[in-house]
Order: C-alpha cells, then sequence, then structure tokens
C-alpha cells in the first residue's frame, strides 16, 4: 500500500482540546477511502501560517463565487473562515434558501454535505473538503439494514398499523430517500418533536433511526413511557424482529434503531451529580444524543443552537457544565468570559470525523477551484435525490 498523508486527528485521543492546528505527520492509513481524491502532499508542507495566509488569499479572491459554512464541532482554524456558522439544521436552511452562490465548501461532514446538495439547486455544486469526513452514527444504519428490518416489520404485521418511518438528519441520503418514498421524513435534533407529532397525526407507531436518543428523549418528552417503546438491534439480523417480540412490537408506539453518538455517549448522569456536588449553583445543558439517564439529570436539553442561546443568554457569573462537543463548548467558552463555562466530560475526545477537515483540506479545494477544477463534489444520485427531497422539504415545511 501506498503511503498517505492524512491527517492525525488519532493522535488527539489523549483528549486535550485541540484549538491550535497541529503540523501533519505521515503515516500508513489501510483503510484511506477509495473514493477520496489524493491530496498532493505539497499541502503537507506547508506551515500553519502559510496555509492560512493562502486561504485567506483565495478566499478574498473568489468571494462571490462561494461560500464556506462551518459545523459548530468544526475546530476554530476552520471556523475562522466560515461565512456561516450552525448546526446541521441551520446549514441545511441555508443550502435550501441561497441559490445564488455556485459553490458552497461544506466544512462538516459527508452527511451534511449531501443534504445540502440536495436541497441546492442543480447548478450548485457542493465541495467536502476531506471525502473521509463522515459520521460513525450515519454510518450505524444503511438503506440494506434499514429496508430489511422494515419488511420483516411490514410483512409480519401487515395492514394491522401504519408505520411511518423517521430518519434522523444524521443519515446517508440513501435513508432520507427510504423515507421520502415510504410516507416517511427527515428530523433534526432542533425539530424531532414536531416531527413526531407530525408523524403520529398520519400513523400509529414510528419506527426512527439511526439515533436511538434522540428517539427515547423525545418520545418521553411527548409523554411516551419506555413500556411503549421497543429497540431495534440491527446488529443480528437472525434475530426476529430486532430482538423484540410480537407483542412487544405491537404495543409500541416508537421502535428504535439501536444506533448513538460516541461523542454524546460519554456523558453521564453521575459526571452531572459530581459537578452538582462541586458547583452548588451549577447549571447542566446537554444535547439530546446523551442517554436518557444524563437529560434527566440536566437542567436543560436541546440541540446544538439551543445549547449555544442557552449559554449566550445565562446572566454574568453563571457556571454551566455542558454536554456536547468539545470544540463548541471551548468557542462558547471564550465567547462568554463572563461565565465558566466547562465540557462534563474532563477527558471527552472532538468528534474525531468533523476533525478530518483540517485547513490544509481547506487550502487543497479552495486551490483547485481557482485553478477551475473542482475536487470532493457530494452528488448524490439522481434516483435517491428526488425522494430524499421530499422527506427533507416535508420536515422544513413543519419547522
Ligand atoms: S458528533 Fe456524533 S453525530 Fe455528530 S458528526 Fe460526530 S459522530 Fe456524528
Amino acid at each position: 500500500m501506498n503511503k498517505k498523508l492524512v491527517l492525525d486527528y488519532k493522535e488527539k485521543i489523549d483528549c486535550e482540546v485541540p484549538m491550535q492546528m497541529e503540523t501533519l505527520p505521515l503515516y500508513e492509513e489501510q483503510s484511506f477511502s477509495q473514493w477520496q481524491q489524493e491530496i498532493p502532499k505539497k499541502y503537507f508542507q506547508l506551515s500553519p501560517d502559510e496555509i492560512i495566509n493562502r486561504i485567506t488569499e483565495l478566499k478574498k479572491n473568489m468571494s462571490n463565487e462561494l461560500i464556506i459554512l462551518g459545523h459548530h464541532y468544526q475546530r476554530e482554524d476552520i471556523i475562522q473562515f466560515a461565512d456561516q456558522i450552525g448546526d446541521s439544521y441551520a446549514l441545511s436552511v441555508y443550502a435550501a434558501n441561497n441559490h445564488s452562490v455556485p459553490n458552497i465548501i461544506f466544512c462538516g461532514v459527508h452527511f451534511m454535505a449531501e443534504a445540502a446538495d440536495i436541497l441546492s439547486s442543480n447548478e450548485q455544486k457542493i465541495i467536502l473538503p476531506n471525502l473521509e469526513a463522515g459520521c460513525s452514527m450515519a454510518d450505524m444504519a444503511t438503506r440494506p439494514d434499514v429496508s430489511f428490518a422494515w419488511k420483516e416489520l411490514t410483512n409480519r404485521f401487515n395492514g394491522q398499523f401504519n408505520i411511518i418511518p423517521i430518519t434522523y438528519i444524521n443519515s446517508p441520503a440513501t435513508l432520507k430517500a427510504f423515507c421520502g418514498a415510504n410516507n416517511g421524513i427527515v428530523c433534526t435534533s432542533s425539530n424531532a418533536d414536531k416531527v413526531i407529532k407530525w408523524a403520529f397525526e398520519r400513523g400509529d407507531k414510528v419506527f426512527f433511526f439511526p439515533d436511538q436518543h434522540l428517539g427515547r428523549n423525545t418520545s418521553h418528552q411527548l409523554g411516551i413511557s419506555d413500556e411503549l417503546i421497543s429497540l431495534w438491534d440491527w446488529r443480528k439480523p437472525d434475530i426476529e424482529l430486532g430482538g423484540n417480540t410480537e407483542e412487544k412490537i405491537r404495543k409500541s408506539k416508537v421502535i428504535l434503531w439501536d444506533g448513538f453518538c460516541s461523542v454524546h455517549q460519554r456523558f453521564t448522569a453521575s459526571q452531572i451529580k459530581e459537578a452538582r456536588i462541586q458547583y452548588p449553583k451549577i447549571k447542566i445543558v446537554v444535547h439530546p444524543e446523551c442517554n436518557a439517564e444524563a437529560v434527566k439529570e440536566a437542567d436543560a436539553v436541546g440541540s446544538t443552537a439551543f445549547i449555544a442561546d442557552y449559554v449566550n443568554n445565562a446572566a454574568n457569573g453563571s457556571i454551566i457544565g455542558v454536554g456536547t462537543e468539545v470544540n463548541l463548548v471551548s468557542r462558547l467558552a471564550k465567547l462568554n468570559p463572563s461565565k465558566q463555562i466547562f465540557c462534563l466530560d474532563s477527558v471527552v475526545c472532538p468528534c474525531s470525523t468533523m476533525y478530518r477537515v483540517h485547513p490544509a483540506y481547506l487550502l487543497w479545494v479552495l486551490d483547485s477551484l481557482s485553478n477551475g477544477k473542482i475536487v470532493n463534489q457530494i452528488q448524490v444520485p439522481e434516483k435517491d435525490k428526488a425522494f430524499a427531497k421530499i422527506a427533507l422539504e416535508r420536515m422544513l415545511e413543519i419547522s
């Protein structure tokens, strides 16, 4: 195998907050994606300052031709270049409403760039600086696995009840298309409650994937108890009904896919209890991808945008423990120096896939654009695009 140049995000598992751009080392990467175009080595020989200066210059020269979108979980070295910062919902709304700019560089992960491609115009090009920036949660629900489960559910209970599929936006376009084609819908962590209510106006049960925690927490919020929720174990396709009995499925209002976010799984109820002992006046805010026990112990739960508002609007002198990705928490702490803001998990890691968008990749795609070449364009196949758009537009309509 050839030597490949990749980002050394793996070295960050000692979990220090990665606010500085590191120099890029060389190492052998066995699983480097086959579809990633190879970034020329010259970009890794540049110093961090050279990279930043060149991005600044190129962005200025091409200001009419492109827009850079930056997800809240991106590192500061990327966020400084973002024309629009937001969570996956805000950035998809932005892509849906801004059809005039020809190129959108999406500094986020793969499913976000796909959503932007679905909602943008046919003429716009969506570019993901590093195609290796995926999402481990999105990878937990594939179209074949979900179709297999759907077939089992619909065949077994044929005509007995109507199930509405809901996919979290953190999922591949093929699953959004699946929902569009099966009277289903997409949701984000900002609107999951409205989307589930929408589904119950049209069906008897909800099949929710890939994040079991967002599904469970939102169900609880809507008054649906654990007795009315099933968990579908997709890892054992030879076990019937995802490990549930017929009676359990019949009784359930919500069937959850057994997926999760590895970053948000790190936050626990005991961390919150310990923080309350240490700081009796502390307020705790967590993301709904955290488990139900942590959510129960928190003062507030909400999307990335909700968390940012919660911290920004808190009174001076507030102490707030936050259960979400550490790049965002560090940025909020920096923006709110009169408050004590910290991540609930003292050894929390950044989202390793978000972290693959290194400034060297941003420079590479900008450089290529300035030479009339597009690298790392995200193009959802037309057969999926039409149905995925239906599911996304249903969501945008009710939000
Ligand atoms: S934070 Fe979790 S859900 Fe978000 S991109 Fe990273 S792995 Fe995926």
